[in-house]
């Protein structure tokens, strides 16, 4: 939703809270940590890095996966003039990061699905990133190396402290299922080959639709917050005296999805995109993380919508960050329901970590 300029867009990133707001569900899976360190920090990576030769691999990736869109990301499109390995190829605006790992514990299997909270604990500030390499070197003194562009975002210079934390809760790309052993948990989970369409719990017809022309190619998905309740979303896209907004599907925190526009039909959720993608909406307010149960619901129908289209997996996008999308002045939306931060990369690795 958001459809209006928020103030709060150019704020620096996150002031979230260390710690989880309670539980609003019922039910909710406890958090268990895999692997938490805290220590001081340097950066790495990426064309200008010296400090790694020209040939210098990364632990956990290898050059076949430059292939998959799930890592291509992380790395430049063309590896810098003089370079043969992956470690100076690393995108150093990405969000990466490397710790003496052991692979016993945190299989290199588990760390390249893996997403990792990476914290500033002198700010407060917080990112998602994702696990690349091994180190570093023991003799440093330090616990982890990150990325450039992670390192900035937090507010770290070299020798700050940082804390790094893997759950499951956020690592497993599932709904978390009953407790298992830690050991056994840390295996990837094996995901269904052909998704089905999840339950519709209601399907509640929105007037502010239109045909899409015949032949055209549902290209994207578009991620949304609702900024307000589930029944707010559901009468404002039923209101056709005002802004004549409207989404495809609505997630409620508990993992309920309501339809609201046949995906054959445009909705009018993400201005000037709207010909060619499918807009999901998820309720939470503007500092809500998605709620464990409405990011699995969240997870299925993605990959559902993914196979039923044929959209390729680089195309979901944060309303803001979308290709297309042209209101003047831009939304604070999907604000930080994916990860702390507002931006598209914390939606790319929400995507590779769970969808
Ligand atoms: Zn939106």
């Amino acid at each position: 939703m958001a459809q209006k300029r928020k103030p709060s867009k150019k704020k620096p990133a996150a002031k979230r809270p260390q710690r989880k707001k309670p539980a609003k569900q019922k039910i909710q899976p406890v958090e268990e940590i895999l692997f938490r360190v805290e220590g001081k920090m340097s950066v790495f990576g990426g064309p200008t890095d010296t400090g790694m030769s020209a040939a210098e691999g990364l632990a956990l990736f290898t050059p076949a996966d430059l292939q998959d869109p799930k890592y291509s990301y992380l790395f430049l499109p063309t590896p810098p003039p003089g370079t043969t390995g992956l470690g100076r190829r690393l995108d150093p605006e990405k969000y990466y990061f490397a710790c003496r790992w052991n692979y016993n514990d945190t299989p290199r299997e588990f760390l390249k699905r893996a997403l990792a909270r990476v914290e500033n604990p002198a700010n407060g500030r917080a990112a998602d990133a994702r696990p690349v390499d091994w180190g570093p070197n023991i003799s440093t003194g330090r616990v982890a190396d990150l990325s450039p562009g992670l390192a900035k975002a937090l507010g770290l210079q070299t020798d700050d402290f940082v804390r790094i934390t893997i759950s499951a809760l956020r690592a497993i790309p599932v709904k978390p299922a009953k407790p298992v052993k830690p050991a056994k948990r840390a295996a990837p989970a094996i995901q269904p080959a052909a998704p089905t369409k999840p339950v519709i719990k209601q399907f509640i017809r929105s007037p502010n639709c239109s045909p899409r022309k015949v032949g055209t190619k549902i290209d994207k998905i578009v991620l949304h917050c609702t900024e307000g309740s589930l029944a707010g979303a559901l009468a404002e896209f039923q209101k056709t005296d005002s802004r004549k907004v409207s989404a495809h599907y609505v997630i409620d925190r508990n993992g309920d999805i309501y339809q609201m526009v046949n995906d054959t039909d445009c909705a009018n959720h993400c201005m000037g995109a709207n010909t060619v993608s499918i807009g999901i909406e998820h309720v939470g307010s503007e500092n809500d993380s998605l709620a464990p149960p409405q990011a699995a619901a969240s997870a299925a129908l993605i990959r559902w919508l993914l196979q039923e289209h044929q959209i390729p997996r680089t195309n979901i996008f944060g309303h803001d960050f979308t290709p297309g999308y042209c209101r003047p002045g831009g939304t604070s939306c999907p604000d930080k329901l994916f990860g702390p931060v507002h931006s598209q990369a914390t939606i790319v690795a929400w995507v590779a970590a769970n969808v």
